[in-house]
């Protein structure tokens, strides 16, 4: 592994002295922070458009439907005899090109039918996933996927029948998903699960506090997951890291003994349900609203995180915040951040390296610009943060076991400061 040296170069200078400022509310370090950043933006909350929820029918043979949580159908049309249309249309715009699609089909007699996904303001990104109970979740086979005009449109072959076919970007993991499996995390002895507070539309945001012991003093580790809808591969990601930390092994048990744990499972429960790409109800990407915190999501988490802080006498020395994007990779600091336990990250990204054969990481070092998590947690609390991005179509067994490395190597490296 290299250490890489820091260096100021002119435009660091410039960047630091001129451009990058942040307003202390208080001189209490305890308190909730606001900042200015170099690239800002603006999180009022926006108008939404929903969709109507419905059965769409075609000459009462071929049927579609949108009337599940996480669903994401705008309508559905015959295009002619074989072919149906489905048209999926993001909750408001401009937004960030992450076309989430989910829906059934069926028909009164088993037949086979092409269906065109279409996009009338985006391109196709995520290969579909079907699944005959909305639980258990496969890619379609490639034979029966094509895209045309520039992935404007992506043409499926599907097989139906009376049993409702689910048809989906991902896996879907509603609000509900994350509700049981954070009661079921919480049976573990070391975990409390906390509802902390409603998002805009009333939904529970949950929180699972895990440690062993007394927590007074004691450094915390904060784990996000969830800010973008369709970022279903990260989610998995998150839940495979936390049950690692959960294990009955030497390393977990002195890791929990020593440290605290905040994981906020799903900071857009709304976003989800509703089937939004990118969103949250108040029509705002939640990841560029670390600065003035003007959504409820937001800021209920931060204050929550901010409080516990407090009150514990603690202090947050890494966020680690799960994300999906077209590739695996790890957005960090750039090498002027020194955070206090730099260089955490280059041990960790090159530990991870050396315990996954035919592996790279690739570590994408950027530095301050929009109000995102990574940099809240730098400019809240010096914190190290990273955000840990899964491809969308990352194998989900190799999601786990990376994982459960990551975990594994993140205590044994916390364990030993
Ligand atoms: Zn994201």
């Amino acid at each position: 592994m290299v250490f890489k040296t820091l260096k100021f170069t002119g435009i660091h200078k410039i960047f630091m002295s001129s451009m990058f400022f942040y307003l202390l509310l208080s001189c209490n370090s305890t308190k909730l922070k606001r900042f200015e950043y170099p690239d800002p933006v603006d999180t009022q909350t926006r108008t939404i458009s929903y969709q109507d929820k419905k059965i769409y029918t075609i000459n009462e043979t071929v049927f579609a439907d949108n009337q599940f949580d996480g669903a994401r159908l705008n309508s559905f049309t015959q295009v002619n005899d074989s072919t149906f249309q489905a048209t999926i249309l993001p909750e408001n715009e401009p937004i960030n090109q992450s076309p989430h699609f989910a829906f059934r089909i069926w028909s009164k007699q088993p037949r086979t039918v092409y269906l065109k996904l279409n996009y009338p303001t985006s391109t196709h990104r995520y290969v579909p996933k079907l699944s005959q109970d909305g639980a258990q979740w496969k890619p379609i086979d490639s034979l029966n996927f094509t895209l045309i005009d520039s992935a404007k449109n992506a043409f499926l072959k599907l097989n139906i029948n009376a049993k409702k076919l689910w048809v989906a970007a991902q896996e879907l993991k509603t609000s509900s998903e994350a509700l049981n499996w954070s009661k079921q995390i919480a049976n573990h002895k070391d975990v409390r699960f906390k509802v902390i507070g409603k998002s805009k539309l009333k939904r529970d945001l949950l929180a699972l506090d895990i440690y062993e012991g007394d927590p007074q003093g004691r450094d915390i580790v904060v784990i996000l997951s969830r800010q973008h809808p369709p970022e279903v591969s990260g989610y998995l990601a998150m839940q495979s890291f936390v049950e690692e930390v959960l294990k009955e092994n030497r390393l977990q048990k002195d890791f929990r003994s020593k440290y605290r744990i905040l994981v906020f499972p799903l900071l857009n429960p709304d976003g989800v349900d509703l089937g939004h790409w990118r969103h949250n109800a108040g029509g705002i990407d939640l990841n560029r609203d670390w600065a003035y915190y003007k959504q409820e999501e937001v800021k209920t988490i931060v204050n929550t995180i901010v409080n516990i802080a407090s009150e514990s006498k603690s202090k947050v020395i890494l966020g680690l915040d799960f994300h999906s994007t077209q590739e695996d990779l790890y957005y960090s600091f750039s090498d002027d951040m020194h955070s206090d336990i730099y260089p955490f990250k280059d041990y960790w990204i090159g530990a991870i390296d050396n315990a996954i054969p035919n592996y790279i990481p690739d570590d994408q070092p950027f530095p301050l610009s929009q109000p995102i998590s990574k940099g809240w947690f730098y400019m809240q609390f010096n914190a190290e943060s990273l955000t840990y991005e899964i491809g969308d179509e990352t194998p989900r067994d190799f999601i786990k076991l990376k994982a459960e490395v990551a975990a594994r190597e993140m205590m044994k490296l916390l364990i030993l400061r």
